[in-house]
């Protein structure tokens, strides 16, 4: 997978998310370079892509209603809580 197979960010639906480092421990996390939310951090960028995937898809199908959701919340949802 390939960042340019990401889904868009579920926030406000911007396309261009990227998968990169996350923290200076070497997780890394897809972000979106528009709102700054970020998806589940994972070891290596295929396996944060694929967690993103996964977020996005498992979303509310009116996600796009819920653009003005947090970052913050996205962060907890990673986190399984
Ligand atoms: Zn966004």
């Amino acid at each position: 997978m390939t960042d340019a197979e990401l889904s868009a960010c579920p926030f406000c639906a911007f396309t261009d998310v990227r998968a990169g480092l996350s923290t200076e421990d070497g997780d890394y996390a897809v972000e979106c370079p528009n709102c700054l939310c970020e998806g589940p951090m994972a070891a290596d960028p295929e396996t944060s892509r694929q967690l993103w995937q996964r977020r996005v898809q498992t979303q509310s199908t009116s996600w796009l209603d819920h653009a003005q959701v947090g970052r913050d919340e996205f962060r907890g949802m990673s986190r399984g809580t």
